[in-house]
């Protein structure tokens, strides 16, 4: 395993393509409405990278064919925009977005709830997004990655839902994917965190079982049981001083 610690130089380029992609947070929030495509969605965000000289880190990564992943109800995570996909009243979308500025990848998901949403999709919603925040908390030097893993899944036992096993936040800098990788769960992993180590700390929550499956797009990834599955994530640098999150508005 090789960890690319990061310079301060290097951390504020990081805050920069962060900053890009809280930009696009905030347009997305706003847009998500009953009725429009995740196309549009997708076409809002890429105008919103490039005016900011930036590029869209997903967009062609391994083939991917679009600037942001749309993943909506029990879809988890990869969904693909589409000009047929209209969101309705009642769905929660997870909206994964990258941006590459200066050499450096920024990366964060967030779930939006469309319209008015069921009681227990709103409990999913907070408890994935608080499941985040108790990881975060960790995001120190000399603290274990083990103990972020592990408040994430203290959380999402709390709230007695799923906790996706196969795919989990990484390094992230230069490229998007970086060691090291970081389970949503305790695996005994010894490694303490440093300062200068940047990482994306992504839990996905289910409402139902921990399983999930690839769809014939080779790209979506739907919870086995169909029941919807929420994604939050930031990236985040850890420093001396706690946890500093790159992945908002400067
Ligand atoms: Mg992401
Ligand atoms: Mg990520």
């Amino acid at each position: 395993m090789s960890i690319h610690r990061k310079s301060r130089y290097e951390v504020n380029i990081m805050k920069q393509a962060g900053n890009i992609v809280a930009l696009v947070h905030c347009a997305m929030k706003e847009a998500v409405k009953e009725g429009i495509t995740t196309k549009e969605l997708d076409d809002i965000a890429y105008k919103i990278i490039k005016s900011n000289k930036a590029d869209p880190t997903f967009l062609g990564y391994n083939g991917f064919p679009a600037t942001i992943c749309t993943s909506i109800n029990e879809q988890v995570v990869h969904g693909i925009p589409s000009k047929d996909t209209v969101l309705k009243a009642g769905d929660i979308i997870s909206i994964d977005i990258g941006a590459t500025y200066k050499g450096f990848v920024g990366d964060s998901a967030w779930t939006y709830p469309v319209g008015e949403i069921s009681d227990e999709k709103k409990m999913l919603l907070k408890a994935t997004e608080e499941s985040l925040f108790a990881g975060l908390e960790y995001m120190k030097s000399h603290e274990r990655l083990e103990s972020v893993a592990g408040a994430i899944e203290d959380t999402a036992k709390k709230y007695k839902l799923g906790i996706v096993r196969q795919y989990g936040g990484h390094g992230v800098g230069r490229v998007m994917h970086e060691d090291p990788f970081v389970f949503n769960y305790r695996t005994n992993n010894g490694l303490i965190l440093q300062k200068g180590m940047t990482i994306a700390i992504e839990p996905m929550l289910n409402l139902g079982c921990d399983e999930v499956e690839v769809l014939e797009d080779d790209w979506t990834v739907v919870t086995a049981d169909k029941r919807p599955s929420a994604h939050f994530e930031h990236t985040v640098h850890v420093s001396d001083d706690g946890p500093e999150i790159l992945t908002k508005l400067l």
